[in-house]
């Protein structure tokens, strides 16, 4: 049977270390501020931006949160995301995903490189992405480093690891790619279009999914002794919460897998808090 790789023990520790960084800015007369910008009302993602609240609030980060109606034009937006980037007293600026069809149009990107890079806590302006293909520093988005620090509890040394990554997103799939590159990994990226998925994942030590199919890694896929990271996010009919990976088996086979929920989920949430204090250092020089 696998180790449970627990994501929330895992997310306590770099909390824990985000407060005590967070106590000695304070100490110093220092405020570390925070902005989250959510446009319309999509349950889920209400849920997200009150969750990262919390998380701010229990780390001592000051928490803004902007909303605009679904109903907003793009300009406003653009204008709300550059008066908070301009703002001095703000050291992290976040638009919560997705943004409604309706306001954004195909013109996301453009709103997104609106943010500041040197407050981009998401890490998706072309600048940090660029960065982090660069292997340059930057604020690196969230979700691939809590998968880095995952890895890392039971495989410290990525050298020469073969890793499959599955899903190739703009948040997820290609800057985790691009961070396990960097840590010297031999990194394959699998999306919707690979020809034979179970081909290329039978060889990987570590396989990584984020695709948003339940139960799309199936234990036939696995290496036995492989590490697998399940990103994925999936409600079922009967309300339950699933990632991508068919765990049951799974977990017969791999060396180590990340439960959903209790395994990346928190890890975001936790780098979050580090890129808001790594934002403020950096723009204090300290
Ligand atoms: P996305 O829809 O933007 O991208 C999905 C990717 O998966 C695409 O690159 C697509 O090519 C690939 N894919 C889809 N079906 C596939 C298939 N059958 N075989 C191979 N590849 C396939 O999604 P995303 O934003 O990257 O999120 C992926 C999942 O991760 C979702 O379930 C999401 O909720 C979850 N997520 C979790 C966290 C977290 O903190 N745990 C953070 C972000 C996203």
């Amino acid at each position: 049977m696998a180790q449970i790789i627990d994501g929330k023990a895992l997310a306590a520790t770099v909390r824990a270390e985000v407060a005590t960084e967070v106590q000695q800015i304070k100490a110093q007369g220092g405020v570390v501020r925070f902005a989250a910008v959510l446009v319309g009302e999509d349950p889920a993602s209400q849920i997200y931006v009150r969750n990262k609240q919390r998380a701010c609030e229990k780390v001592g980060i000051e928490f803004e949160l902007h909303t605009l109606p679904a109903t907003c034009h793009f300009d406003e937006l653009a204008n709300l995301i550059r008066r908070l980037s301009a703002d001095e007293k703000i050291n992290g600026v976040l638009l919560q995903l997705p943004v409604p069809p309706t306001v954004v149009g195909d013109r996301l990107t453009e709103l997104l490189n609106l943010i500041d890079p040197r407050k981009d806590v998401d890490g998706l302006t072309f600048t940090n992405l660029g960065r982090l293909a660069d292997g340059a520093d930057g604020l690196i988005p969230c979700t691939a480093q809590g998968i880095l620090y995952a890895i890392h509890s039971v495989c410290p040394d990525l050298t020469g690891k073969n890793v499959v990554m599955i899903g190739r997103s703009r948040i997820v799939g290609r800057p985790t790619s691009l961070l396990l590159t960097n840590h010297h990994a031999t990194v394959t990226v699998c999306h919707s279009r690979t020809r034979d998925l179970a081909a290329c994942t039978r060889g990987a030590d570590i396989i990584v999914v984020a695709t948003g199919c339940a139960h799309l890694l199936k234990a036939s896929m696995v290496k036995p002794g492989a590490i697998v990271i399940d990103v994925g996010i999936n409600r079922l009919a009967d309300g339950k919460l699933v990632g991508d990976v068919d765990f049951i088996n799974v977990e017969k086979i791999a060396t180590a897998i990340t439960p959903v929920p209790g395994g990346i989920g928190p890890l975001t949430i936790a780098f979050l808090l580090k890129n808001i204090v790594v934002a403020y250092r950096r723009q204090h020089g300290c």
